[in-house]
């Protein structure tokens, strides 16, 4: 049905590129493009032995538009699937117009020097992607992704009228290491020590980060303390969400993890402006990325499931009801189907379950989307079929 150019080499490019792989019939042909061609070669090596499918890799600078606008020339792609970091979503918007190919990614685009996390950027592709008949879909990861369409489902089925969601995330796996991150460190510790956010009556409130907590209990876990924190897709949600009242975003730390934090904050490891160090320009969050371990490392001994969903509270036939739609995913289930742990599993399932939607036409459209713009039900569908089962609870329990 359609050839895919999948763009980034990391732990979600090895979910993505083995889901499309085992989908002959929607992805007739891959092609996997990063920094590091290595990477992309360690990863096929991989999709050869499970699926004994072949996928083209190259090289790419990514940041480089025209290297983008020549690759997709010289391999002419039906969609791009950008799963490299989001700091390149722009060059890759531009080359995808620049050669008129649709356009896929996970995380909103970030300037490397200011943690922002908003849609400003992208969203004011709107009209260039209309005009040139191509479609952009953003977020299609977990979260932004699947807790979008939750919510659209649930504006859709279970709701006439939807006030309160509140997204809860919590990995609740062990991977033996005294600190580590679970995706990208650098964009991990920059979303973590950012300012809180959430969205009430129609206005941004924000808190001092990590600042806002309590306890949860969730399932497949059990009870753990998250902490209110601003997260992507509440942006798009606030005014996709019809009758909204309020939207907040939580996600669970251990002790051990926030200590770490804390010192290397306090000592400026986490900062992303340049310091001079013999001569040379070093940003400390970049520098200690480079001796963190490599997320996708950590699978091999990672125990343990994360448990991830909306708790949304609202309006059905006059009554005041809530609901809570999640999925569980196991770290050593999701090792021995593709060799990445749960945290990459549950953005790379996705992501190629958006593509799908777009390369078969069920979700298609001009111009540049999130993801409750479409219809849940295909996708939702999908999420049973490919490895994210999800279920949906009365949920007696309020979150405060
Ligand atoms: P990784 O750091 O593991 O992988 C990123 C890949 O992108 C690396 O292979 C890297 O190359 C490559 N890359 C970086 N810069 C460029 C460039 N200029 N040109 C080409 N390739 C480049 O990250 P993850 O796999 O953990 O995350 C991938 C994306 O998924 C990120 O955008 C992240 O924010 C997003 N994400 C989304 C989630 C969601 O639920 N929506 C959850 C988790 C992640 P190299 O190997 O050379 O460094």
């Amino acid at each position: 049905m359609g050839k895919v150019l999948i763009i980034g080499a990391g732990g979600v490019s090895n979910v993505v590129v083995n889901k499309c792989a085992a989908l002959p019939d929607v992805f007739e042909e891959i092609v996997l493009a990063s920094r590091t061609k290595s990477k992309c070669d360690a990863i096929v090596d991989g999709v050869k032995k499970r699926f004994n499918r072949a996928v083209i890799t190259e090289q790419l600078d990514a940041d480089e538009v025209q290297q983008t606008v020549a690759l997709i020339k010289k391999h002419k792609p039906d969609l791009v699937l950008n799963v490299a970091l989001p700091y390149q979503d722009l060059a890759i918007m531009d080359a995808c117009l620049e050669t008129g190919v649709d356009y896929l990614d996970t995380a909103n685009y970030e300037p490397i020097d200011e943690a922002k996390f908003e849609y400003k950027w992208q969203w004011a592709y709107r009209d260039k992607y209309k005009n040139a008949n191509l479609m952009a879909l953003l977020g299609s990861g977990f979260d932004p992704g699947v807790t979008n369409v939750f919510c659209a489902y649930a504006q859709k089925h279970l709701f006439d009228e939807i006030h309160y969601v509140d997204i809860v995330d919590c990995n609740g796996g062990d991977h033996g290491k005294a600190f580590a991150t679970n995706f990208n460190p650098e964009i991990n510790i920059r979303e973590v020590t950012a300012r809180g956010r959430f969205w009430e009556s129609g206005e941004w409130k924000s808190t001092d980060p990590l600042s806002v907590k309590q306890d949860f209990n969730f399932p497949g876990v059990g009870t753990r303390k998250m902490y209110l924190m601003y997260h992507e897709e509440m942006e798009s949600l606030a005014q996709n969400i019809k009758g909204l009242k309020r939207i907040r975003f939580w996600m669970t730390f251990g002790e051990e993890y926030l200590t770490h934090l804390r010192v290397l904050q306090n000592v400026g490891m986490t900062g992303i402006k340049p310091v001079m160090y013999e001569g040379h320009e070093v940003i400390p969050l970049q520098f200690l990325k480079a001796v963190l371990p490599d997320p996708g490392s950590l699978a091999e001994n990672y125990t343990g499931k994360t448990s991830i969903g909306c708790v949304i509270e609202g309006i059905k036939d006059g009554k005041n009801i809530r609901k809570f739609i999640y999925n569980i995913c196991d770290h050593a289930e999701t090792y021995k189907e593709v060799g990445s742990q749960a945290v990459s599993y549950t953005t790379g399932v996705p992501a190629m379950i958006g593509a799908k939607m777009m390369l078969t036409g069920k979700w298609k459209n001009a111009g540049v989307f999130n993801m409750e713009e479409f219809d849940p039900d295909p996708f939702m569908e999908d999420l049973n079929k490919y490895g994210l089962p999800w279920q949906i609870e009365d949920w007696n329990h309020s979150v405060i």
